[in-house]
């Protein structure tokens, strides 16, 4: 039976030796949770046992260390395959994160399907990686941009989403939750709607996959993407979801070792999926260590998580409206662990250097979605960001500090 008891806080914290120290003096507070989450101590002793005791690069070797390496290395892919609910292993592609995921599918799918006059879908709040990628490969294809514009409340105008799709309609890459927002988009009814049109889905889940069940099934996505360092495993280790049938069609990506099965001068064949995708020595040592955050994740329950997190943003979305003048940007009916706020009067950046000063991490700007900020009419937010280990003390000490911060710039 599913357990829904609620997560004990205080033990979780102890998993994460990162978040028991002061900084300026104060008790840590990190609240920048949707730019990067902490690690718990399963993550850090996989890499140090990686690196001690099992060492070797992976799919080649002929020795223990070798077999070793390449079992747990392939054994994340399958847990991968598990947490998006895949219904293959090859279907899972290692990447560093979302932005090499999204710039993989652009050039080579992109290369391959993509022609002239063709149209893509892309929607305003998306981060500059679900953009720029897209931007590169339609000019050098020709092919358009079309933008899926939101509410003032941060929510995607399905009708206008309609309104772009046509038989040009090649590709939608949309963001399944944002990061600067916390709005949660209905990706399923825009997948659906989608492939009427005949177009491809990819969805960006770098904010999703942490905080939501994802299951590429149900969705019927075409391409999913997620990246490991936002569910608590560590940096430059990621992966993509492809259907099998558009990745066999897919050409490689980067050339060079093991994405090979036969290489001479006048011609070579390439390795099957997903290694056709994965050239050179990748990153063993964080793809090894990311199956212990998932494993860390499925243990604890995402049902669990998201109550807790749930909780979290309730609670602070009532707290911060106590502050005068304070303003929520993004107030959508579905959303997830996120607040970005302006105050008048008070700039986002001195904001967060003064809450720095008293220990809390924030992040302030414009959180790599610049067209989503012009479009709000804002340089930029203040972003709390909440994770596993975060408390509702954690939000009191936010309000005094912000409080205090508001009372100096005032
Ligand atoms: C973090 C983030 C990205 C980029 O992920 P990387 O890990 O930096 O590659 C893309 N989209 C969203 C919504 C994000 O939050």
């Amino acid at each position: 039976m599913e357990n829904t008891a609620a997560l004990e806080i205080e033990k979780i914290r102890q998993d994460f030796p990162i978040l028991h120290q002061e900084v300026n003096g104060k008790p840590l507070i990190y609240f920048d949770n949707a730019a990067t989450s902490q690690k718990p101590r399963v993550v850090i002793e996989a890499l140090d046992t990686y690196y001690t005791k099992n060492n070797a690069n992976i799919h080649r070797g002929a020795h223990y260390l070798a077999a070793k390496s390449t079992a747990d290395y392939e054994s994340t892919r399958e847990a991968i395959r598990q947490f998006l609910h895949a219904a293959q292993v090859e279907e899972i592609i290692f990447t560093r994160g979302v932005t090499e995921a999204v710039n993989l599918v652009a050039s080579t799918w992109g290369r391959k399907f993509i022609q002239e006059g063709d149209e893509i879908i892309l929607t305003e709040m998306e981060h500059h990686s679900n953009i720029v990628p897209w931007q590169l490969l339609a000019e050098e294809k020709g092919a358009l941009l079309k933008v899926v514009p939101i509410t003032d409340q941060g929510e995607l105008i399905l009708e206008a989403f309609q309104a772009l799709l046509s038989p040009r309609t090649k590709l939608v890459s949309v963001v399944h939750v944002s990061n600067a927002l916390g709005t949660v988009n209905p990706v399923q009814e825009i997948i659906r709607q989608a492939h009427q049109a005949g177009a491809v889905v990819f969805v960006d889940g770098a904010q999703a996959s942490v905080h939501l069940e994802i299951d590429v099934q149900a969705l019927d996505c075409d391409f999913y993407a997620f990246s490991g360092h936002k569910v608590y495993a560590p940096t430059g280790i990621g992966a993509l979801y492809g259907k099998r049938a558009w990745l066999e069609q897919m050409p490689p990506y980067h050339g060079g070792g093991e994405m090979i099965k036969e290489v001479s001068f006048s011609r070579t064949t390439y390795n099957e999926i997903p290694h056709k995708f994965e050239a050179g020595t990748p990153n063993i040592a964080d793809a090894i260590a990311f199956k212990n955050a998932l494993d860390y994740v499925n243990q604890l329950g995402k049902n669990r998580i998201a109550a807790h997190e749930a909780d979290l943003l309730a609670y602070a979305t009532a707290r911060l409206q106590e502050i005068p003048g304070l303003q929520i940007v993004g107030t959508a009916t579905e959303k997830i662990s996120v607040i970005s706020f302006v105050i008048a009067g008070a700039h986002h950046g001195d904001l967060g250097t003064l809450l720095d000063m008293q220990g809390i991490a924030i992040r302030t700007g414009h959180h790599c979605t610049q067209p989503l900020m012009q479009r709000l009419g804002l340089s930029g937010t203040a972003r709390v960001s909440f994770a596993l280990y975060n408390t509702r003390q954690e939000i009191d000490a936010l309000m005094v500090a912000l409080q205090k911060a508001v009372r100096m710039l005032a």
